[in-house]
């Protein structure tokens, strides 16, 4: 046995006591659980059709580039589906984004193909190790490598400086409505295709779970809050925004005696980025299988560098246990380089993790995933197996955080 494989048993095992003994994880657990049947019932509510349908829905839009209408027009779309859904107190962040210039509008060309020689040491995003085949994979910035007419019409759109927002909505929680689970996606895209994958994907699983927890018969002891974030691909500039407009209004009531809280208490932050793509390394020739491995699994990162780096990787085995129990085809893997998306804004202020179709340093940052930020990342790119690897991404979330959250079904 290796030291890796006898550390994980170890941690499975001691982390719900490791939590009790640390006094007061940020995020609470395991007392006052619902039964696995309840949560079962819940995650039963998702569906293979229905998430396709909303990442079909999205990719109606275009790559949904931040500073576009086409981005705006997105935003009114997932506004609109979360109120139908009954998550119906939508509320929206403003920020300013200042455009750069525009980029050269070159094509993409991928670097050759590198192998890292035995005992190579070359580091990727997050703290990462980069190994084997690597053949990073520059973002698409011409308009003209679009070849369906009508899509690159669509995407035509200038991009502009000024006031941009982001949406979100709130489940209530019953008993604790001043404390919250965030569950989050970037709803805007590049590359100039549809974002269906990155994050057309992560959007639609956000709000697979507004629309389960908003069904009528559903009570959660906690709040939470379902967040599309905006211009993630600009550098996070409005998770950012929300941290800096919102960290120092946690836990307050307003107006006092109301019983209501406009910000409630974090306890975690839970990101969803690219769910649907794991078809392993590219081969010698740097091309990828056009076939999902079947080692296929979902990538749960925490940031080992962050200052709530021990509790995030306690809430990253959390979900790898709801994983366990709850989804029905994947499992899913725990690692400590989550990078390059929005969680990074919240995990020096929370429990901060995200969920992946791949580790975003070792993996997607090795030129895993051939559509990433390309023409390519369309709807029709992705097989009934990918979505399904989404799906499992879902379950896996909704049985998480319907344990956290306290999470039952009205007789
Ligand atoms: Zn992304």
């Amino acid at each position: 046995m290796t030291a890796k494989q006898f550390l994980v048993p170890i941690c499975c095992a001691g982390f719900v006591v490791c939590g009790l003994l640390n006094g007061m994880p940020a995020f609470s657990q395991t007392m006052g659980a619902p039964p696995q049947s309840q949560v079962k019932a819940l995650v039963g509510r998702l569906d293979l059709e229905r998430y396709k349908a909303t990442i079909k829905g999205l990719t109606q839009f275009g790559d949904r580039q931040q500073g576009t209408d086409r981005n705006r027009a997105a935003l009114d779309w997932i506004e609109a589906q979360l109120k139908s859904y009954g998550c119906a107190n939508t509320e929206r962040i403003r920020y300013i984004y200042d455009a750069p210039a525009p980029q050269s509008r070159q094509s993409t060309r991928a670097a050759q193909a590198v192998e890292i020689s035995s005992g190579e040491v070359v580091r990727g995003v997050g703290g990462s190790r980069l190994r084997g085949l690597v053949q990073p994979l520059p973002p698409n910035n011409d308009p003209a490598a679009q070849t369906d007419p009508s899509l690159r019409a669509l995407n035509a759109g200038p991009v502009s400086s000024g006031p941009n927002e982001e949406v979100y909505c709130t489940k209530v929680g019953a008993r604790h409505p001043d404390e919250m689970y965030i569950v989050g996606a970037h709803m805007d895209g590049r590359g100039f295709g549809e974002a269906a994958d990155d994050d057309g994907s992560g959007t639609a699983l956000v709000m697979e779970l507004a629309r389960v927890f908003s069904d009528p018969d559903v009570v959660t002891e906690r709040s939470i809050r379902f967040a599309l974030w905006n211009n993630e691909e600009s550098g996070h500039v409005g998770s950012r925004a929300y941290v800096q407009q919102r960290a120092s209004l946690q836990g307050r009531e307003s107006p006092p005696g109301s019983g209501r809280y406009p910000e409630p208490r974090w306890l975690g932050m839970i990101q969803h980025d690219m769910m649907l793509w794991d078809h392993g390394m590219p081969g010698p020739d740097g091309t990828v299988s056009a076939e999902q491995r079947r080692e296929a699994d979902i990538n749960i990162e925490f940031q080992s560098s962050a200052k709530f780096a021990d509790q995030a990787m306690k809430l990253a085995f959390v979900f790898r246990e709801a994983n366990e129990n709850y989804a029905t085809d994947y499992p899913a893997a725990v690692g400590p380089h989550m990078s390059n998306t929005d969680s990074a804004e919240f995990m020096d202020y929370v429990p901060a993790i995200s969920l992946r179709e791949n580790e975003r340093g070792m993996q997607i940052g090795a030129g895993w995933n051939p559509h990433y930020h390309q023409a390519t990342d369309l709807f029709s790119s992705y097989s009934d197996k990918d979505f399904r690897l989404g799906l499992n991404a879902a379950q896996t979330t909704l049985g998480a955080v319907a344990q956290l959250a306290g999470a039952s079904l009205k007789k």
